[in-house]
């Protein structure tokens, strides 16, 4: 992962002081200074493989491999498969994907939790003959009804004293397929009277007769998630085993588990989940917006999803530079989806060409310029930085320029581009002044006739005259055209979750998050690849999308160039 990120924790750590330290970096500065775990730092990453990763994850992605990275020590991938019906051997391959973009790196130790099965049914055999789990055949709903409410403690199931022996030999033949969907489950043993409804008998194992994306038809019976983390985690020796705040009453579970097991202990450490305006982070939903067609599916470059954002043109460096800038904290809060734009900017400001486009063209004739004659100028990729390199850009009679760039009657005093009479610069050619504007029988602006003064080459000012304005343009013979995809948050309201009675969140969504429009590109964009990064002068950053066909490419708006984050800072 980039250097940049993170960077003050590990030599904090060296200092052995733990000032500015988010609070999980500050446990285990404390765990290593007092020689807990062998000072080592172990963590994982454990998506369920039933959707993509999002930028929720990303935030879970960074802190566990970042951890890892700032104290020399490791982060497993770990797929926490134990649920056969909602896991596909897609979503396994994209979330491969998606870490690795973003730059964990788990070398060899890319681990399943069902390659665990065999031994998690062990340790469940052993938590019986403990005394400590039980076969129940009540039905679902009765262990709903049996488990009492946050004020109510629950009431004990009548097979909960059924003697070891009689467990065991049920248990075994819960996993022969002996018996149906639901007829038992296996419990914990631990305290219907617990104050944490959670510690109420969980249960551990129950019959699920399908077929699982890695062990097929081995198993009819499948552990529970409280059950197979910790375990899990255990096995593979994590030593800081970070979730979100959900989890924390599940702690206790956890730490009973171990316990019980006598099996080594790694501590479990709550953070706050990651929410963006503008966003939703659940893949319940997100799996509805790409099965309902509301989005072009997961990799949409409007979804929140890695795949989505890195379509979009999103590079990893800004998503890690936004996890390290929104760090991590115990308490919800929700982050406002500019910081995330701003980290884009920032990024690809450093790093991209920049070209010319036109995105809703309007044809200039330039009268006095010779017909059939072509100039190349030679355009600096970066204006500051000529070691960046440059390209040949053609200049002829006809032009396209932006639609915008003119106006009929100048709004205000403030106005300095295009206008009946006005004149401007065209970025590295010419000053060229508007004679007349053509208009079809609507009144519609069909073509702009303009004169160029010679002596202007390159856009400098021939005689000291001032010209304040300067637009981009793109000669008209020489053009490429393009699709450009132009995108508005998916949905139009800061909090797309929060819903009147009888919507839902799919009334949120923003009719004109997609807007496609057939753009002019200058003629050295025609060699691009998918995944290649510009900024279009004047209007934001693009991105080449795979979507292209030969000759004829498609690019996607990743951000404007309007900063909007850095004002509201400053408005505090
Ligand atoms: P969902 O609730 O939508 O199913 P999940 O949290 O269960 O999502 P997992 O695949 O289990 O999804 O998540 C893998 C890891 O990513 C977990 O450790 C989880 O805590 C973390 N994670 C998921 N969503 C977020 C989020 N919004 N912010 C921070 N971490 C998250
Ligand atoms: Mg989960």
């Amino acid at each position: 992962m980039s250097d940049t990120v993170h960077a003050p924790a590990a030599s904090a750590d060296t200092a052995g002081s733990t000032a500015g330290l988010d609070f999980i970096r500050a446990r285990v500065v404390a765990d290593r200074a007092a020689g807990r775990f062998d000072a080592r730092v172990h963590t994982r990453f454990p998506p369920e493989p039933n959707g993509y990763l999002h930028l929720g994850h990303a935030k879970s992605i960074c802190l566990n491999f970042g951890l890892a990275r700032e104290f020399g020590g490791k982060c497993n991938l770990r797929f926490d498969d134990t649920n056969p019906v909602k896991e596909e051997t897609e979503y396994v391959d994209s979330i491969r994907e998606d870490v690795r973009w973003l730059g964990g790196e788990w070398e060899d130790r890319e681990f399943y939790s069902s390659d665990y099965f065999e031994r998690l049914y062990a340790f469940a055999e052993q938590l019986i003959t403990a005394g400590k789990a039980y076969v129940d055949s009540l039905s679902a709903e009765e262990i709903r009804a049996y488990r009492g409410t946050l004020k109510e403690p629950g009431r004990e199931s009548p097979y909960r004293n059924r003697p070891v022996e009689e467990n065991l030999d049920l248990f075994r033949r819960m996993r022969a397929g002996e018996f149906k969907d639901g007829e038992h489950v296996l419990r914990a043993k631990i305290d219907m009277a617990s104050p944490n409804v959670v510690m109420r008998d969980p249960t551990l194992y129950r019959i699920r007769h399908a077929s699982h994306h890695r062990t097929g038809d081995a198993w009819c019976i499948y552990p529970m998630y409280d059950f197979t983390h910790c375990i899990s985690d255990s096995l593979e020796r994590i030593t800081h085993s970070i979730c979100t705040l959900e989890f924390e009453n599940n702690r206790e579970l956890y730490d009973w588990t171990l316990d019980s097991l006598g099996i080594y202990h790694p501590q479990q450490i709550e953070f706050a989940r990651l929410n963006v305006t503008y966003t939703i982070l659940s893949k319940r939903k997100l799996i509805q917006l790409v099965q309902e067609g509301h989005v072009r599916g997961w990799d949409d470059p409007r979804m929140p999803t890695l795949s989505g954002l890195r379509r979009r043109g999103v590079p990893p460096e800004a998503l890690r530079e936004f996890c390290a800038r929104i760090g991590v904290a115990r308490s919800d809060s929700t982050v406002d989806y500019g910081l995330l734009e701003f980290c884009i900017r920032e990024r690809l400001n450093a790093v991209t060409p920049r070209v010319m486009a036109v995105l809703h063209p309007v044809r200039v004739v330039i009268e006095n310029y010779p017909e059939g004659q072509v100039e190349e100028f030679d355009m600096p990729y970066h204006p500051e930085d000529p070691s960046r390199g440059s390209r040949k850009v053609p200049f002829s009679r006809e032009l396209y320029i932006e639609r915008d760039d003119f106006r009929l009657e100048p709004p205000n005093k403030k106005y300095h581009r295009l206008a009946p009479g006005a004149e401007v610069r065209l970025r590295y050619a010419y000053y060229i002044t508007c004679r007349e504007a053509v208009t079809d029988a609507a009144g519609n602006i069909t073509e702009l006739r303009c004169t160029y003064d010679p002596a202007s080459r390159g856009g400098s000012s021939p005689d000291g005259r001032k010209v304040k304005g300067t637009i981009h343009w793109v000669s008209a013979a020489h053009a490429l055209p393009a699709e450009v995809r132009l995108y508005e948050h998916l949905f139009a309201v800061e909090n797309p979750a929060d819903v009147e009675e009888g919507k839902t969140f799919l009334d949120n969504l923003n009719p004109h998050s997609l807007r496609i429009v057939a753009g002019m590109l200058e003629p050295s964009l025609r060699d691009c690849r998918p995944g290649e990064q510009v900024q279009f002068e004047r209007l934001g950053y693009f991105c080449a999308d795979p979507d292209a066909t030969p000759g004829k490419p498609v690019f996607n708006r990743t951000v404007t160039l309007k900063d909007t984050w850095a004002k509201v800072e400053k408005r505090g």
